[in-house]
């Protein structure tokens, strides 16, 4: 039986891959993590039986533990809970459903501990990137793409020649705010901000598709992921969210993988890879099809897209400046304590301010990530 533990149980991610184990029937949960939500996590607990479980903090693993006090799982809790429950020795694959930079340490445990990477995580790469490849290689595991595009340029390079790939197109819906320009954009609240036209996520990465920031990441995970540059990544937007990206191999064919929006799919991809199996639920109707439009992105608008691409290209420590500056920034606005608009103006100061250092270290990316939200605190 395939064993799986999952970092970021109760959030968008991990309750559909535990929907996917629920509806297989044949992959066993041996360990999970969650940050506050007990309530979600005992009843996971209580369905999937694992053998160990972590929250965030210590008070929250006091109340979880006498909740499941009746039931044979081990409570821990903060960083060193996240690597335990990463290194849990009967796991093979480990899903990194976590969000934000956090799930960096617990990533590279994982791999140390020689399980499968499924990851949806992509603040890791994108910060850790030059870290977390090179460590999968040496320990012979697999990062499997969690994130739909990355799971369709992947299943796009299946049975293809990875050296012949020339070019990647990573398709974007554009968000709700498609078409917009700047100005237009001074009043959005956090409530507009949240509605995706076609993908339901966590909050964070809703907000972080509505700036396109979330292709910026999206961009440099892809880098990372597929051994390219950022220059041989194009972003094309295509508002319907059907093509979930393609691959141009040298002689000029385009790969490319189609399907509803619905992150089931490459999770249960990544989780069985490389065997398909039946998935449940809608499929394309080619009949009741009527379009499938292309646009080119606008960065003047969008310019967190823009960063991005500058941050991938110069690395170092500088897409760390990118993804820490947008997690404060994001959360700020969230709360109401800044615009829409400052969000990029924000991100913009910050990799304006900082001198780069190249290929970091874990604990350098970590301090730069404080020093990061540091300079937000002293300014906004
Ligand atoms: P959510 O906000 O829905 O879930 C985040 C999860 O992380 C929750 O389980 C949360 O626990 C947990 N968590 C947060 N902080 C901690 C902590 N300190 N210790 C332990 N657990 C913690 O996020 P998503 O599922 O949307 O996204 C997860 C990752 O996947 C992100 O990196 C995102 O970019 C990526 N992703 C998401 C997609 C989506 O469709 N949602 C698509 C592609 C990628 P709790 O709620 O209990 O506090």
């Amino acid at each position: 039986m395939k064993k799986i533990a999952v970092l970021g149980s109760t959030g968008s991610i991990g309750t559909q891959t535990l929907e996917i184990v629920r509806t297989n029937g044949d992959i066993e949960v041996t360990a999970l993590a969650a940050g506050n939500n007990i309530s979600l996590l005992e009843e996971q607990i209580r369905e999937f039986r694992p053998k160990l479980a972590a929250v965030w903090t210590e008070e929250r693993a006091a109340e979880l533990k006498s909740r499941v006090a009746d039931l044979d799982v081990k409570i821990v809790s903060g960083m060193d809970g996240l690597l335990a429950v990463a290194a849990e020795p009967e796991a093979r694959i480990l899903v990194t459903a976590i969000v934000g930079m956090i799930g960096i340490l617990p990533t590279i445990e994982g791999i140390k501990a020689g399980k499968d990477i499924a990851l949806a995580n992509k603040e890791t790469l994108v910060t850790a990137g030059h870290i977390i490849m090179p460590l999968a290689e040496r320990y012979r595991v697999s990062i499997l793409p969690v994130d739909s595009e990355h799971s369709a340029i992947f299943q796009s390079l299946q049975g293809g020649q990875q050296k012949a790939l020339h070019k990647i197109l990573l398709t974007a819906s554009g968000g709700p705010f498609r078409g917009r320009k700047r100005e237009e954009l001074q009043n959005i609240r956090p409530e507009d901000a949240l509605k995706h036209p076609n993908w339901t996520m966590g909050r964070k990465i809703t907000i972080d598709s509505s700036t396109m920031v979330n292709k910026g990441l999206e961009v440099i995970e892809a880098k990372w992921l597929f051994g390219v540059t950022v220059d041989q990544i194009q972003v094309v937007v295509q508002p319907q969210s059907i093509i979930h990206s393609m691959v141009e191999y040298e002689d000029g064919a385009v790969i490319a993988q189609l399907g509803t929006p619905d992150m089931k799919l490459p999770i249960q991809y990544a989780l069985y890879y490389p065997e398909r199996r039946y998935l449940p639920g809608e499929r394309l109707d080619f009949g009741a099809l009527t379009q499938i439009t292309f646009e080119k992105p606008d960065m003047e608008t969008f310019c967190g897209l823009k960063m991005a691409y500058e941050a991938g290209r110069q690395g170092g420590t500088l897409p760390t400046v990118f993804n820490a500056a947008n997690e404060l920034a994001v959360s700020l606005f969230l709360d109401r304590k800044i615009g829409y608009l400052q969000i990029s103006e924000i991100i913009g100061a910050c990799m304006e301010a900082h001198r780069n250092i190249p290929d970091p270290d874990v604990e350098t990316i970590l301090k730069t990530e404080q020093e990061t939200y540091e300079f937000i605190k002293n300014r906004w």
